[in-house]
């Protein structure tokens, strides 16, 4: 059986908005949400944590351990595979230096950073360049911990959000992404997450629904064994990603387009 909108909203926290989106509770939501767009050094102002993730790619050595961080996230949220680049929907996926950090090579670039595969997701911007754009509001940032987020059945299909995202960080199902191959076996569903329909956009959640039941991200928890990947909130001095923040050089992508991503990336040293 699978899980329906209103289990679903309960269990990433939005239960408040779960009897009527548009009402009160999204009403409150939302205000949060600008107050934390404003909050200083984009913390979630009044709120509990602002949640982030660092990547360091030198732990990540085979694409052995690509596919299991990018397998596990698409296995956990139900995102179709039909089989050709056209169709694709991808949370999470590789690219290399030049694509993923454009403007920051050079010509002496050292050689296993050029080479290198990085793992890119939606980077849960602190300024979201999604949220400002999307006419109906289905996307909106989280003001409890900054999780840039979807309400599937709001959303109209405008593709706005797409646009403005600088990252291709989002997906648009051209498709019935419940007709895919891969998601006609039982065994591939993930029963807890919703699937979606033909005509609106999906991206990384950050594991909300994970989350909320104290697991970590899927992609986080496929990887462990190479602590490549630290997650965390970055309001808390004491968590694990200050301390690899402040333990090592870090860097965003495209920083120079103000949207202040929440995902850091180790790549030498
Ligand atoms: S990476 Fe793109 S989709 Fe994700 S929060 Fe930033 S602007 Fe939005
Ligand atoms: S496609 Fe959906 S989420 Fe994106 S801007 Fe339009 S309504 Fe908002
Ligand atoms: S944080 Fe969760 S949703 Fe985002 S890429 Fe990792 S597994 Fe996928």
């Amino acid at each position: 059986m699978s899980m329906d909108r209103r289990d679903f909203l309960k269990i990433i926290g939005l239960s408040t908005v779960a009897g009527g989106i548009g009402g009160a509770g999204l009403l409150e939501l939302r205000k949060g949400t600008a107050e934390a767009s404003s909050a200083p050094h984009g913390r979630n102002k009044g709120s509990g944590s602002t949640l982030a993730m660092v990547i360091d790619v030198r732990k990540l050595e085979s694409p052995d351990q690509y596919k299991r961080c990018i397998d596990a996230c698409h296995k956990a949220h139900n995102v179709p595979d039909f089989g050709n680049p056209k169709d694709e929907i991808k949370w999470i996926w590789t690219d290399d230096f030049e694509h993923t950090f454009p403007g920051a090579g050079h010509e002496y670039v050292a050689e296993e950073v050029e080479k290198k595969q990085f793992l890119l997701l939606c980077n849960q911007c602190e300024k979201p360049a999604c949220v400002r754009v999307c006419p109906t509001q289905a996307t909106f940032k989280r003001a409890s911990d900054g999780i840039v987020m979807m309400d599937y059945h709001r959303c109209i299909g405008c593709r706005f959000c797409m646009a403005a995202c600088p990252f291709g960080a989002r997906s648009f199902n051209w498709r019935d992404p419940r007709t895919a191959p891969n998601l006609q076996n039982p065994a591939n569903l993930n029963p807890k997450f919703p699937t979606r329909m033909k005509g609106v956009v999906e991206k990384c959640n950050f594991c909300a629904e994970r989350l909320r039941e104290g697991l970590e991200p899927a992609c986080v928890e496929a990887c462990k064994d190479t602590k490549a990947i630290v997650f965390g909130n970055l309001d808390d001095p004491k968590s694990e990603v200050r301390e690899m923040l402040r333990t090592h050089y870090t860097i965003q992508r495209k920083p120079e387009l103000g949207t202040n991503p929440r995902l850091f990336y180790v790549i030498g040293g």
